[in-house]
């Protein structure tokens, strides 16, 4: 099977398959517990925590472990309605549901969603005019969109956010591991998941500002100096450190570009074989890993099309992970400006750090044969 599918779980890298393995044996205590094997538990978390935080750039201090981005996500929008029960928040459209429909159920009625222009990238203009009339309690808009792969203005939000005393929450889950994550830590909350770039799975962060108490989701233990109560998943954080430094690694000497040129050229080459076919977004900076194209109109056409892939041996969705059993259109495409029609032909097409050039042509040469071998009855469709 060829996976396509990796902006919803990208398989375990093999560094940190190593590193999880290893810190089982090396690590068997409790991070709490007062002997020795515990104070070495404890340490590891410590160092796995600067090390993350360099790559960040923030303060260890200002870093918790959590189960994974939507634990991230929840626990900023509690943290923030706790503190602001009747403030309203500024959310991005194009948000995952992680902070949408949080965002909804913590602040019934005072959501006020950022548009995004036709591009799928959020309105910075339109921020900035509602910035300078209210004052919400938090702005959340995403670094990388999990359908489209377009990649949002984070620095000048933070920096917008800033400029009017507005806390700013990125959900950084698919922009980790794939762009470098420097600068992210000036952002008062982040959210990562380790699952998204080769880590294990039920594994992620959450970075927070460092003054003022971070009201804890869950509660119990005073683990994580009481930020979030559990003992921590010793081995799945060095796990997901180990795949981080790779990813980062890959990064530094240049393979982000080498990607991106196998993206395009798979891009370039699919719209000139089949006819009808149409790329999203395809002028904006989007992440290396991820192409959303429109299909052909064929009837029950998103489903169909990931079976029959599905069939000839390549994992690829419909758009997100989460939605994908939802008849509802994706809200992603809609915010951009698709009617619901356009946007129910969606699929997406992910890709790993370890995806190769041939399986890229594998997949084109798949999609054409498929479309050139769908049913007449259904062409006519078209
Ligand atoms: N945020 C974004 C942008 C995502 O893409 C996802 C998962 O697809 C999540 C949050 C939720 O991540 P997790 O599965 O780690 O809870």
């Amino acid at each position: 099977m060829i996976y396509l599918d990796h902006n919803a779980a990208s398989p375990l890298l093999p560094a940190a398959r190593a590193a999880w393995l290893e810190a089982v044996d090396a690590f068997p205590g409790n991070p709490s517990s007062p002997h020795r094997l515990g104070a070495r538990a404890d340490t590891a978390l410590e160092q796995a925590r600067q090390r993350l935080a360099s790559h960040l750039g923030c303060s260890p201090f200002d870093l918790v472990w959590t189960s994974g981005a939507t634990e991230s996500c929840t626990t900023v929008l509690r943290h923030v309605a706790e503190h602001r029960p009747a403030a309203t928040v500024c959310v991005s459209a194009i948000e995952h549901p992680a902070v949408i429909d949080c965002a909804r159920a913590a602040f019934p009625g005072r959501v006020t969603l950022i548009p995004v222009d036709h591009s799928g990238s959020v309105d910075l203009p339109w921020l900035q005019s509602h910035l300078s009339l209210q004052r919400p309690a938090l702005v959340a808009v995403m670094a990388a969109n999990n359908e489209t792969g377009v990649l949002q203005p984070w620095a000048d939000v933070q920096r917008l956010a800033a400029t009017h005393g507005v806390p700013y929450f990125c959900d950084a889950t698919q922009w980790c591991g794939r762009l470098p994550s420097a600068g992210l830590g000036a952002c008062d909350f982040v959210a990562g998941s380790a699952h998204k770039f080769g880590g294990p799975r039920g594994v992620g962060f959450l970075k927070v500002p460092r003054a003022g108490k971070l009201q804890p989701l869950l509660r119990g233990g005073s683990q994580q100096d009481g930020r979030r109560a559990g003992t921590e998943n010793v081995a799945g954080v060095l796990a997901l450190l180990a795949a981080l430094d790779w990813c980062e690694a890959q990064l530094a000497s240049g393979g982000a570009a080498r990607r991106l040129a196998a993206r395009s050229r798979f891009e370039t080459e699919l719209l000139g074989a089949v006819a009808g076919l149409s790329v999203n977004a395809p002028a904006a900076d989007r992440l290396w890993n991820t192409v959303s194209v429109l299909m052909p109109a064929v009837a029950d056409c998103r489903q169909r099309w990931v079976v029959k892939l599905d069939k000839a041996g390549f994992a690829v969705s419909t758009g997100s992970a989460c939605a994908s059993g939802s008849a509802e259109p994706s809200p992603v495409l809609t915010a951009m400006g698709l009617s619901a029609d356009a946007a129910g032909r969606a699929l997406r097409f992910s890709a790993g750090w370890l995806t190769t050039d041939a399986e890229w042509a594998a997949l084109r040469a798949a999609v054409v044969r498929i479309h050139a071998e769908w049913e007449p009855a259904d062409r006519r469709l078209s």
